[in-house]
């Protein structure tokens, strides 16, 4: 592991800390919606993804790969959501 990879991984936010973000973004619970790595092609759940903060912003990588799924960065009058890393993001309709 190289010093990188450590610093990385110290930032490293629970998935349940970014839970509330990704809620505030989508107006609905995130966590469990499915997603697919545009990478790798790894699919699984939005919740599974590993947090990092950077800066301002918050970036999801893949849990295999380690590329960047979702990139979001929130400034006083906007957020500002990257998801070219995913091949897509399933949101579930309000009932
Ligand atoms: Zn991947």
């Amino acid at each position: 592991m190289d010093e990188m990879t450590d610093i990385n991984h110290e930032l490293m936010l629970d998935a349940n800390a970014t839970a509330g973000l990704l809620y505030e973004i989508f107006g609905i619970e995130m966590t469990a919606s499915p997603t697919e790595c545009a990478s790798c092609g790894q699919e699984g759940e939005v919740g599974e993804l590993l947090a990092f903060t950077q800066g301002p912003g918050i970036i999801l990588r893949c849990k295999t790969c380690e590329n960047v799924v979702l990139r979001i960065v929130q400034t006083p009058d906007e957020i500002i959501l990257d998801a070219r890393g995913a091949v897509y993001l399933r949101l579930a309709r309000k009932t």
